[in-house]
């Protein structure tokens, strides 16, 4: 039996899944590392725990019988940190070093997309300028510049000619994203509507969370810079359960299977960012957790059996796992900002009067970029907190959403007026 729970993370998403834990069993003992304001609240947070000393979170794990481990950002992923717990043990959700280099690495990934026959972007790898540009002549500089390896979510640049290109792989290699960028993949330019998928896989089977769509730009009418994310939404309405079919078939599927028959079966959630191009899906990219903010509008719709899921993963039983998602619900989450994000945001303000705000099932306060400080809640991160909201329509949840906000009474922060309204 599962009670005491280490979640690994300190966002908006991590908040959201100790949420989903308790819903599905009120009775657990839930951790965090290191966590938010929002996740003291309803788990204990473990702040003295140095994240990169694997030894370190392994002992923590073996001092307080941790049942489970959930992890939630990449980094720990493609650091290993699932192979070192298992190789002690300890229960753990999430990919091996391995198999998280699908986001780890885009040429991984692209090679495994190729030997799958996934569909996606045409492309080239690079480690030269002069090749590098040769091959943005070829695609008339309608290109997109990515770096090989994980960069916060910065390392792709949409290019439109010469200058702008030779700008972008320059910086790359020149160490703008590290290492990261030592290596670049050059791709044609898709267009079409853009969403996420989510599934959730034990190694051979997997079940679908289903769609979300996100808000990448910090301003109104995706303008401006890009960021973690400003707000989601989801279910997709766009998205018909036949285009549904066709994207399990063409790239799910035989990615897991490509994945498995070279012995590297892949476990946990895999977050495919999609083109819907005129000729179909395309694969953009695959993460290898959930998103951070699509998490906080994916749990709702799973009606408790957040904890039931995630062990059939860990054992390998979702063959038999039928998950029930709640299609009434419509989600929105918006993002309040610390003013200045996405480049230089205030930092270390205080925000007050949270508790004094009516917050319900259907439309709810989490925490991002928020720590504790002599009991007043900080605003550290860039992305401070988020309100989710559900009701029967998308015109409703936003409603719900943007009133909670007016009622948050932060003058240092910011937020997007416009989530959603793609949705109505
Ligand atoms: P990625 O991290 O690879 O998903 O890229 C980040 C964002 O860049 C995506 O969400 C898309 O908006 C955009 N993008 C990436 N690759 C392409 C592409 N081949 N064509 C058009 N847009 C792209």
């Amino acid at each position: 039996m599962v009670q005491n729970i280490l979640i690994i993370g300190s966002g908006g998403r991590e908040h959201a899944v100790c949420k989903a834990f308790l819903e599905s069993d009120s009775s657990l003992n839930l951790f965090v590392l290191p966590g938010n304001a929002g996740t003291a609240l309803i788990a204990k947070n473990i702040l003295h725990i140095n994240l990169n000393n694997h030894s370190e979170v392994i002992d923590f794990c073996q001092q307080q019988n941790i049942d489970l481990v959930f992890i939630g950002p990449e980094q720990p992923l493609v650091n290993g940190l699932v192979d070192d717990l298992q190789k002690n043990n300890i229960l753990v959700f999430g990919p091996n070093k391995n198999s998280a280099q699908l986001e780890g690495s885009k040429i991984f990934m692209k090679q495994i997309a190729k030997q799958a026959q996934v569909p996606t972007a045409k492309y080239q790898q690079f480690t030269e300028l002069q090749p590098a540009l040769q091959y943005c002549l070829e695609l008339n500089f309608k290109c997109v510049i990515k770096a090989d390896g994980l960069a916060s979510g910065k390392g792709v640049i949409i290019v439109n000619n010469e200058q702008e290109a030779k700008d972008a792989i320059n910086s790359m290699f020149a160490g703008k994203f590290g290492l990261a960028g030592q290596k670049i993949i050059i791709e044609e330019f898709l267009t079409g509507f853009e969403v996420s998928y989510f599934v959730i896989a034990d190694g051979s089977n997997f079940v679908s969370l289903g769609f979300v769509c996100d808000h990448k730009k910090v301003g109104e009418n995706e303008t401006g810079l890009n960021t973690g994310g400003m707000g989601t939404f989801s279910p997709v309405q766009k998205v018909s359960p036949q285009l549904q079919q066709q994207i399990d078939a063409q790239i799910i599927s035989p990615t897991l299977l490509t994945l498995k028959q070279q012995n590297n079966q892949f476990c946990g959630v895999l977050f495919a960012g999609l083109m819907i191009t005129d000729q179909g899906p395309k694969l953009l990219e695959f993460n290898v957790r959930f998103g951070d903010p699509e998490t906080q509008v994916l749990l709702p719709r799973l009606n408790k059996q957040f904890l039931p899921l995630i062990l059939a993963s860990v054992y390998k039983k979702l063959a038999n796992f039928q998950l029930i998602l709640d299609e009434t619900k419509k989600l929105v989450c918006v993002v309040l900002c610390a003013k200045g994000y996405p480049e230089n945001h205030i930092k270390g303000k205080q925000i007050n009067g949270l508790e004094k705000i009516l917050q319900t099932p259907e439309c709810y306060i989490l925490h991002a970029g928020t720590a504790l400080e002599n009991q007043q809640i900080i605003a550290y991160g860039g992305r401070v907190l988020n309100v989710v909201a559900t009701a029967e329509s998308f015109a409703e949840a936003r409603q719900k959403a943007y009133n909670l906000l007016q009622k948050i009474n932060w003058q240092d922060g910011f937020y997007r007026q416009d989530i959603a309204l793609k949705a109505l």
